[in-house]
């Protein structure tokens, strides 16, 4: 297999550590908030990636992190910590704010086929090991007390900023108005912090009570459970230039050798071709995709179109055309299903390309144009169908329940009054005519008369809550 390696700026053919066996870690969500559909393309590329190494017919160890504490509002060490200021906001604890949104975020990514990794582990449940990580740094000469904290010096670590080609200079010379004049160097990041009083979540250390960095998490969190040396790493772009820098000189520094052989990052999802942010407000999530009727699998769909290390941009058109191929796949594959026995060399053909592409860099939009030529084949053949099921042990589309989901057959409803039913027309109006906020209404009102809106092939459908 071969993978782009951001490390190195190439292709390189993936060689494991040990034979037979990829350690994998991928930075997981900071739960202060729903994960938003850009997040989830990150970890639909994640997941794809585990699922090809499977079946190169590697054993993969999956780790990925929830963080529940250290994720500061901005990036320079600085302002507050997003759990405690969620938990301001929302009147719960931190601990509960985590709670939730750690549930909801696995019930996302169930909904979006994405299997979940083998070893979740929150950070509050691993301050220990970071306390201690911190000490061997500071006991090494690499990090250094400040009065709010325990700062990583850049300067002491050689190789500070080979995975985004930064240069220490320019990052000196370009440094934002620095707001902690006790650091060595603006680019210094933190390590430890020192709680104020009113910090909830704080913890005893050597250097009183306190809470981790953010980057430190992910440290000592991945040498805890894939050791001092693991294949793969992945994350959005976003976090090439200040979280995996940091993650390297912290982990270099104490190890005095790279913890990590590939870099890997997913590309961002922009919306109407602007950054998608929680802070700019123009995020979506799981729950939205489900309230305007498209199945989460049609979004799994939609970001299977763009190759991982492409930017894609999502818009409700897009998302509408998704639902539509989306559906064609699973009638197409379904005709399949229902076809003959007689031999169909074309799906032996195909199985070898679609996994050819996958095994180049994880090139899926290429290995759908080849499940596309085949799912069109005219003789509709059980042998194809058995392909497309191959096929989707890397795509996770439900190709094997195209059956029950092209029979979700919207009936006549008898038992439904009229007045509702018209509603329900309205609704289809006025999604045809692409006006959602006149939609959502119309649901919502159908919602007080006690009926729930679903979307089927046949048309929208309601049934009683
Ligand atoms: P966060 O919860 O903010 O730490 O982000 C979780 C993951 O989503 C990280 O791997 C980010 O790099 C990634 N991410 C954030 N925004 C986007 C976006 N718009 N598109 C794709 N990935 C994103
Ligand atoms: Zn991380």
């Amino acid at each position: 297999m071969i993978v782009y390696n951001t490390l190195h700026k190439k292709k390189e053919q993936l060689i494991p550590i040990k034979e037979g066996e990829i350690g994998m870690y991928s930075c997981g969500p900071t739960v202060y908030n729903y994960a938003h559909i850009g997040n989830l393309r990150t970890y639909v590329f994640m997941d794809i990636l585990r699922r090809a190494l499977i079946h190169e017919g590697f054993r993969v160890k999956s780790v990925m992190n929830i963080t529940d504490v250290g994720h500061l509002v901005s990036d320079a060490d600085a302002g507050e910590d997003k759990m405690e200021k969620a938990s301001r906001e929302q009147q719960k604890s931190p601990y509960e704010i985590a709670a939730y949104y750690t549930d909801v975020f696995f019930k996302d990514i169930d909904s979006l086929n994405i299997m979940r990794p083998d070893i979740t582990p929150r950070a509050t449940e691993h301050i220990n090991g970071m306390i201690d990580f911190v000490r061997r740094l500071v006991e090494k000469g690499y990090g250094y007390e400040t009065s709010d904290g325990i700062y990583f010096d850049i300067e002491k670590f050689g190789d500070y900023g080979k995975l985004s080609d930064l240069r220490l200079e320019d990052q000196k010379a370009g440094a934002r108005v620095e707001v902690n004049s006790e650091k060595h160097n603006p680019a210094d990041f933190a390590l430890w912090k020192k709680a104020p009083k009113e910090h909830i979540m704080q913890w005893e250390s050597p250097w009183g009570m306190g809470y981790p960095g953010w980057h430190i998490e992910c440290s000592a969190m991945s040498l805890e459970y894939l050791g001092e040396h693991f294949d793969i790493h992945t994350g959005g772009v976003d976090h090439i230039p200040v979280h995996h820098e940091n993650e390297i000189a912290q982990s270099e520094a104490l190890l005095g050798h790279p913890a990590v052989n590939y870099w890997m990052h997913g590309e961002f999802m922009m919306v109407d071709g602007g950054k998608m942010s929680k802070s700019l407000g123009n995020t979506y999530t799981v729950s939205q995709l489900k309230e305007k009727g498209f199945d989460p699998l049609a979004f799994r769909y939609f970001c299977l179109n763009s190759h991982y290390r492409n930017k894609m941009n999502f818009t409700w058109d897009a998302m509408e055309s998704s639902q539509v191929s989306y559906r064609r796949l699973l009638e197409g594959a379904l005709a399949h299903k229902n076809g003959d026995n007689a031999p169909e060399p074309a799906a032996q053909d195909a199985l070898k390309a679609f996994f050819e592409a996958i095994s180049d860099d994880l090139n899926v939009p290429k290995a759908l144009g080849v499940l596309w030529v085949l799912v069109k084949n005219p003789h509709k053949s059980r042998e194809i169908y058995d392909a497309l099921v191959k096929m989707d042990a890397i795509l996770a589309l439900d190709i094997d329940k195209c059956a029950e989901k092209c029979d979700n057959k919207a009936d006549t409803q008898p038992d439904i009054p009229q007045e509702a039913l018209e509603l329900l027309q309205k609704r289809s109006e006025a999604r045809r005519n692409k006006n959602w906020a006149e939609s959502d209404r119309l649901r919502d009102l159908l919602g007080e008369m006690g009926y729930s809106v679903v979307d089927t092939k046949e048309g929208a459908k309601l049934v009683r809550r």
